[in-house]
C-alpha cells in the first residue's frame, strides 16, 4: 500500500504544508502499513527534493516541468504518477493551488475526494474528519473505496523535522501541451506585496472595531512597534481597506503564529477557524461577552483607541 502526497512550493520556497503532509502521510501510511511517496512538481525540483527528504519518507518523485504553478501540468503529472504507483491514498494540500487541481484529478481518476481534512485514522478502511458549518461541528467519513483522494488542511499536522534517507527518483511526465488549457505567462503579486500572513510569528489583527479606514495607521503602528505583520477579519477586506491576502479565517488564511493580537474582532466562528491554532491569543475588545474571549489567553476589555496607543508607547513606537 502506498500513500502519495503532492507537495507545494511558491516563488522558490517550499510551503510549510508540504512538511505537514509528510507528517500526515506518514501517519496514514503507518496505520495502513504502507510506504510514503512524495511528489514535487515544477522548477528547482532537485533542491526541493533535498529539503523534503525527512524521516518517514520512502521515495520522492521529482517532476521537472515549468517554473510556475500550472493547473494542467499538475493535473496531468499527478494522474500519470497515480497510474504508475497505484496508491491507496492521494494526499494534496487544501490550499488555493491544491483546491484548483484536486477535484480535476479525482474526477479524472474516478476516485472519491474529501476536502479540508483535519483528522485521519486508518485501519481496513480510512476514517477522515472534517469541520462543517464554519467549525461548529466535526464530521467523520468512513471511506469505503480501494483508492481515494484527500486535501489536508494546512497547520493541522506538525511539520516533519528530522532528516531522512528517501530515494529520489526523476519521473518523466508526458505532458500534452495541447490539453493544458492555460498558459502561464508570468507571475505578478496582488496588492499587499509578498506578505504571507501564514508565515508570520506575530500577527496584529484588526476587525470592525477600528470603525474607519482612516484609523488603520493606529494598528499599523502597533504592528511596526512589535515587528509584527498586520492581518484582519473579513469586513476589513470586504471594505477594501486591506488586500485579500491579509484576511484570516475560513474564507481567508489559516494562521498559527506564536502571538495573535485580535483588536476589535468579535471572534465569529468563521474567523476563529483561521486562528485558533495560534500559540498565544490576546484580545482587545470592549464587549466582555465577545466570543473571542472564549479562546483568548489574555484579554483587555477596553476601548482599542485607548489601549493601542499605550501599547505602542510601551513597545517604543509613537502613536499616530
Ligand atoms: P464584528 O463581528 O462586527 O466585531 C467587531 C468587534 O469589535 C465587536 O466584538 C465589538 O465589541 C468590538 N469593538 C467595537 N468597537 C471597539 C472599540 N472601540 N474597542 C475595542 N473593541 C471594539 N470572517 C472572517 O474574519 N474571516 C473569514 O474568513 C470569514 N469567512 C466567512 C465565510 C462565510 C461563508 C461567512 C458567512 C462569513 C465569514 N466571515 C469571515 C464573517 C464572520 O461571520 C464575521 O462577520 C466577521 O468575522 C466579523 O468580523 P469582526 O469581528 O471584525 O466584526
Amino acid at each position: 500500500m502506498t500513500v502519495l502526497a503532492i507537495t507545494e512550493h511558491r516563488r522558490g520556497e517550499l510551503r510549510d504544508v508540504s512538511l505537514e503532509l509528510v507528517s500526515a502521510g506518514r501517519e496514514l501510511a503507518d496505520e495502513l502499513g504502507g510506504d510514503l511517496a512524495l511528489a514535487v512538481i515544477g522548477g528547482d525540483v532537485d533542491a526541493f527534493a533535498d529539503e523534503l527528504n525527512r524521516d518517514g519518507v520512502d521515495t520522492i518523485y521529482t517532476v521537472d516541468e515549468g517554473e510556475e504553478f500550472n493547473h494542467g501540468v499538475y493535473t496531468q503529472a499527478i494522474e500519470q504518477l497515480h497510474d504508475e504507483l497505484d496508491p491507496t491514498a492521494l494526499l494534496m494540500p487544501n490550499s488555493v493551488n491544491g483546491l484548483d487541481y484536486a477535484p480535476a484529478v479525482a474526477q479524472s481518476l474516478d476516485i472519491p475526494l474529501v476536502t479540508d481534512v483535519i483528522g485521519l485514522e486508518g485501519d481496513e478502511t480510512v476514517e477522515v474528519t472534517r469541520e462543517q458549518y464554519g467549525g461548529k461541528v466535526e464530521t467523520t467519513y468512513d471511506i469505503d473505496a480501494d483508492q481515494y483522494a484527500l486535501t489536508v488542511r494546512p497547520a493541522e499536522w506538525p511539520t516533519a523535522e528530522a532528516d531522512g534517507d528517501a530515494a529520489i527518483e526523476a519521473f518523466d511526465a508526458d505532458i500534452d501541451e495541447d490539453a493544458l488549457g492555460t498558459t502561464v505567462n508570468g507571475f505578478e503579486e496582488v496588492g499587499g506585496g509578498d506578505v504571507d500572513i501564514s508565515e508570520a510569528d506575530v500577527l496584529v489583527s484588526v476587525g470592525r472595531g477600528i470603525e474607519e479606514e482612516e484609523n488603520l495607521p493606529l494598528v499599523e503602528e502597533l504592528a511596526d512597534a512589535l515587528d509584527a505583520t498586520l492581518s484582519s477579519s473579513r469586513p476589513i477586506v470586504d471594505n477594501g481597506w486591506l488586500p485579500a491576502n491579509r484576511q484570516v479565517g475560513q474564507s481567508g488564511k489559516v494562521v498559527t503564529p506564536d502571538v495573535y493580537i485580535a483588536i476589535g474582532i468579535s471572534g465569529a466562528v468563521q474567523h476563529v477557524a483561521g486562528m485558533k491554532g495560534s500559540d498565544t491569543i490576546v484580545a482587545i475588545n470592549t464587549d466582555p461577552n465577545a466570543p473571542i474571549y472564549d479562546i483568548a489567553d489574555y484579554g483587555i476589555v477596553d476601548d482599542l483607541f485607548e489601549v493601542v496607543p499605550e501599547l505602542i508607547e510601551e513597545f517604543g513606537g509613537e502613536a499616530p
